[in-house]
This record gives C-alpha cells, sequence and structure tokens, in this order.
C-alpha cells in the first residue's frame, strides 16, 4: 500500500517522504517544484513532477499508483505577506488545487487525506493557548485560504466515506536528525532559518521586530514544533484514519511559547556565533503571543512532543551550516 505525498519535494514533505521511508512505507511523491527541490527526494521514490490543480496529471498518477492508502496534503503556498498582495494567487492554487485533489480522491475511491492547516486559520486569538474550539477568524488570504480548505474536507467527509485529519501547525523548524534535508525556501520567512543565516554572515543582522508587547521580555511568543515531531504526527493521523478513527482536527505544537530573544539567545548557545541583531518596528497584526494547546492530538492520536528549542535548533543547524546556499 502506498502513500502519496503532495507537495514532497517541499520543506516539510520532504521530510514526511524521508520518515515514511525509513519507517517501511512504500511512499510516491508529487509536487511541481514552484518551492520545492527534486534533490529533496530520495532516488528510490516515484516522483511525479507536475501541477495538482492540473486534471489530467493528477488522474494519471492515480491510474499508476493503483494501491494509494492515504493521501498527505503538504502542497500549497503559504507566504502570509505574499498572500495580503496576490490573494488570488493563493485562493487559486490552495482551494483550487485541494478541488481538484479531493475529486480525484473520490473518483478513484481514495479513502483518507492527512492535510497540512497552520495557525494561521485562528487570526488574532482572544485566548491563549489556543485550543481546537478556539474561535478560526484568519486575518490574511492565506489563513482564509487554509480555513476554507478544512471546510471543503469537512463537507466531503460529511458527503461520503472519505476521511481526513488536519493538522494545524504552529511555527515549523529544525531538519532531519543528520542534517542531509532541511529548510531551503527562496524567500525565507521564518525566524530560526534568518537567525542562522546570521550566523552563518549571510545577513547582517536580525530584526526583532517590537519589543513593547505584553510578554516576557517584550518580544513576540511563538510556539515551535520539531520537524521530527510534526512527521510523527501525521504518521500518527494517518494510522488512526486507517484504523477507522473519525475526520478531525489537531492543533500541534508543543504547547510551550518562546520569546523571539529567547530564540535568539538559544542560536547563539548552539552556534557559538555571536548573532547581531537590532530592534525593529512592530509588523502589523502581530499578537503577543501564539501557543497551541495540543491536549486533543495527546489524547486521541497518542502523540507526544519529545524535542524542545535546543534540539530544533542544532538539527537546523546541522543542516544550514553544511548546506549554507541550501539544495
Ligand atoms: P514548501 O513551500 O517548502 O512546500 C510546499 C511544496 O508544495 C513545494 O515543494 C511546492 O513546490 C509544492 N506545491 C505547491 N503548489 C503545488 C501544486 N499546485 N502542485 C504540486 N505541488 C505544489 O512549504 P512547507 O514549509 O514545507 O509547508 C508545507 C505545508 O505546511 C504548506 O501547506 C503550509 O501551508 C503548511 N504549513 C507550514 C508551516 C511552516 O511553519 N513551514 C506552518 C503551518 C502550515
Amino acid at each position: 500500500m502506498t502513500v502519496l505525498v503532495l507537495g514532497g519535494a517541499g520543506y516539510i514533505g520532504s521530510h514526511a517522504v524521508d520518515t515514511l521511508q525509513a519507517s517501511g512505507y512504500d511512499v510516491a511523491v508529487v509536487d511541481n517544484l514552484a518551492t520545492g527541490h527534486a534533490e529533496a527526494v530520495p532516488q528510490a521514490v516515484r516522483f511525479y513532477e507536475g501541477d495538482v490543480r492540473n486534471r489530467d496529471f493528477l488522474h494519471e498518477v492515480f491510474r499508476k499508483e493503483t494501491n494509494i492508502e492515504g493521501i498527505m496534503h503538504f502542497c500549497a503556498y503559504s507566504l502570509v505577506g505574499e498572500s495580503m498582495q496576490k490573494p488570488l494567487k493563493y485562493f487559486n492554487n490552495n482551494v483550487g488545487g485541494a478541488q481538484v485533489i479531493l475529486e480525484t480522491m473520490e473518483e478513484f475511491n481514495v479513502k483518507h487525506i492527512v492535510f497540512s492547516s497552520t495557525a494561521a486559520t485562528f487570526g488574532i486569538p482572544d485566548t491563549s493557548p489556543i485550543s481546537e474550539t478556539t474561535p478560526q477568524k484568519p486575518i490574511n488570504p492565506y489563513g482564509e485560504s487554509k480555513l476554507i480548505m478544512e471546510k471543503m474536507m469537512k463537507w466531503q467527509s460529511t458527503a461520503t466515506d472519505m476521511t481526513y485529519v488536519a493538522l494545524r501547525y504552529f511555527n515549523v523548524a529544525g531538519a532531519s536528525n543528520d542534517g542531509h534535508i532541511g529548510e531551503a525556501h527562496k524567500n525565507e520567512t521564518h525566524l530560526i532559518p534568518i537567525i542562522l543565516q546570521v550566523a552563518l554572515g549571510k545577513r547582517e543582522f536580525i530584526t526583532i521586530y517590537g519589543n513593547d508587547y505584553n510578554t516576557v521580555d517584550g518580544t513576540c511568543v511563538r510556539d515551535y514544533i520539531d520537524m521530527e515531531d510534526l512527521i510523527d504526527a501525521h504518521i500518527k493521523a494517518l494510522e488512526y484514519l486507517k484504523a477507522g478513527g473519525k475526520s478531525d482536527q489537531f492543533n500541534l505544537g508543543s504547547s510551550q511559547g518562546y520569546s523571539n530573544l529567547e530564540v535568539l539567545e538559544t542560536a547563539r548557545k548552539v552556534t557559538g556565533k555571536k548573532i547581531p541583531s537590532k530592534i525593529g518596528e512592530r509588523r502589523l497584526g502581530d499578537p503577543d503571543e501564539l501557543v497551541a494547546d495540543s491536549t486533543k492530538a495527546g489524547e486521541i492520536l497518542h502523540w507526544q512532543v519529545k524535542h524542545g528549542l535546543e534540539h530544533i535548533i542544532e538539527n537546523a543547524w546541522k543542516w544550514h551550516s553544511s548546506h549554507p546556499e541550501g539544495y
């Protein structure tokens, strides 16, 4: 039986492929390489280069892959700032892609999908930590597109015997334990890789946006989830669906927040580098704190966080210091 990984050449998808393969699953990958890297997909894995919105292409993949037991869906655009400038690009790829995928699953009788959703579906919540019952009120087209995708899956699973799990990640970071794959976004917006670019001398300094938030040291607090823990949740979610589990959503974080300055200090400790920093203006729409309540994933998927911030940055540093130019 095969797990079809959509977006398997991307940052998170490539780690899912790596772990699935190492755990004995048969794996196939679809990716259009819009933001992914062919080099991140192992040679031994069947790789179909193409766009999930291309119905003929996707049908061809499903005709060839006759034993698909489940889909892992990572293929989306995910830059918040760009989504504010080009909202239709986000609805087209994220929502349009999900439409074709769900229709193709129905036509080919594929029953299960584990889907990357995001903390961005919550917008700026009134309470912290954020649980699955916290109202979802996205404040950008990216978060809105992911919320629409969640709803499409919900209604499709109500109408048919398809089941899904939506995993709402908070801040994903880290890399494989041996550092052979990792984060290589052309347009990097995530704090940890940017800090490590400063450590590598590729940037002069890191700007921390605002130090007057209502937090422990005035800088924003975010929840970081380690890549290995994140992929473990995907595999547990797939096995849960295969065992007859009902469709559901889970918030995935470590349930512990770290301020931007705490992240910076940890990176200085791990890399042994000075990592110059400056305090900049606050960014519009940045809440004080975004921390997940992942109790439900523990109860239903039996998922537990194993790794904290230091481990995350150690693995990220292994990757970035050995691949300063990415793939
Ligand atoms: P990524 O850009 O590295 O990976 C996405 C992959 O999907 C890329 O390889 C890209 O080429 C591919 N892709 C995009 N559109 C496609 C299409 N139409 N057809 C085929 N392939 C397509 O991003 P990532 O950081 O690995 O994120 C993966 C998923 O996780 C995304 O859906 C993102 O919204 C979600 N997510 C990420 C984070 C994070 O912190 N990185 C947090 C929350 C949610």
